[in-house]
């Protein structure tokens, strides 16, 4: 079979992406807005343009590493830990990749916390199933998201491309992963005994590393029960804003535009079609 050229992959990558991502709403019942769509399919194009080299030296892809009937200390509650990464076996060494749709700057302030999942991955691999591993990295998949003005404009991305560093290698060590499996299990312990509590709201205000912004926007933004959190509102309405601004934006601010798109785009999908409109009028 003839080799393809690098147009005839991408338009095979869509294709791909146009598949599964019927699937994906099919299965879900959820639906991406066209600006979602776009950017995820962005996204696989610029994998494989950046990291085509290592998709294509992949030797065991999407293996599944189970670490099961885990015990939690007290309650004695049983959970188990999984994960998926991808391996290259070449010239006598094996390096463990775990893709993540994580910024890349945001990983590399937050090596530690990365490392230590790897550690229980490197664990499974070569404590329990006895295989060999030399070396263990992060692939990130989400490219910058100040690249979304330039995606079409090849004279700017090109160079923008080969500057960006995806792959973050971590040096790993299994006999760490005992203390990150009872961290694990302490966090099980306490959701399950339904004690929970959100950040402190002065946390809210904190620089998140990696990124230009703060938890309140970074990530509480994105959190579902941002409405319902004291911590939250604390922040939200603690701005040096008019009150009656503040409430306005508090309520008023249901994410970020391409979430509202969703929002409205997946409602309408499943909105009841009206066979007879006057059967809803009184
Ligand atoms: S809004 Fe969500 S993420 Fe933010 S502090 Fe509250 S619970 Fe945590």
């Amino acid at each position: 079979m003839s080799k393809l050229n690098a147009a005839e992959v991408e338009a095979r990558l869509d294709a791909f992406f146009e598949e599964n991502l019927k699937l994906v709403q099919l299965e879900s019942g959820y639906r991406l807005s066209p600006e979602s769509q776009n950017v995820a399919r962005w996204q696989t194009r610029l994998y494989w343009r950046r990291l085509r080299e290592i998709a294509e030296r992949v030797t065991d892809t999407e293996v599944k590493l189970s670490l099961p009937e885990q015990v939690t200390p007290r309650t004695k509650v049983k959970f188990g830990i999984e994960g998926i990464v991808d391996i290259v076996r070449e010239n006598d060494r094996v390096v463990m990749y775990d893709l993540k749709t994580h910024e890349a700057s945001y990983i590399r302030e937050n090596k530690e916390l990365y490392r230590q999942q790897l550690n229980v991955y490197a664990y499974i691999w070569k404590n329990l199933r006895g295989e060999p591993l030399d070396e263990t990295a992060i692939i990130c998949t989400t490219f910058p998201p100040e690249w979304r003005g330039i995606l079409q404009d090849e004279a700017r991305l090109a160079p923008a491309l080969a500057a960006w560093e995806p792959v973050i290698e971590l040096d790993f060590d299994p006999d760490e992963a005992a203390d990150t499996i009872r961290h694990f299990a302490e966090i099980v312990e306490q959701i399950e005994a339904g004690k929970f509590a959100p950040a402190p709201a002065s946390q809210l205000k904190e620089h998140v590393p990696g990124t230009k912004s703060v938890f309140g926007r970074y990530v509480c933004r994105n959190c579902d029960a941002r409405f319902s959190c004291s911590s939250y509102r604390e922040y939200a309405l603690g701005s040096s804003a008019p009150t009656e601004r503040k409430f306005l934006d508090y309520y008023n601010d249901l994410g970020a535009e391409a979430d509202r798109e969703d929002f409205i785009d997946a409602a309408l999908e499943l909105a009841p079609t009206l066979a007879d409109p006057d059967e809803f009028r009184d």
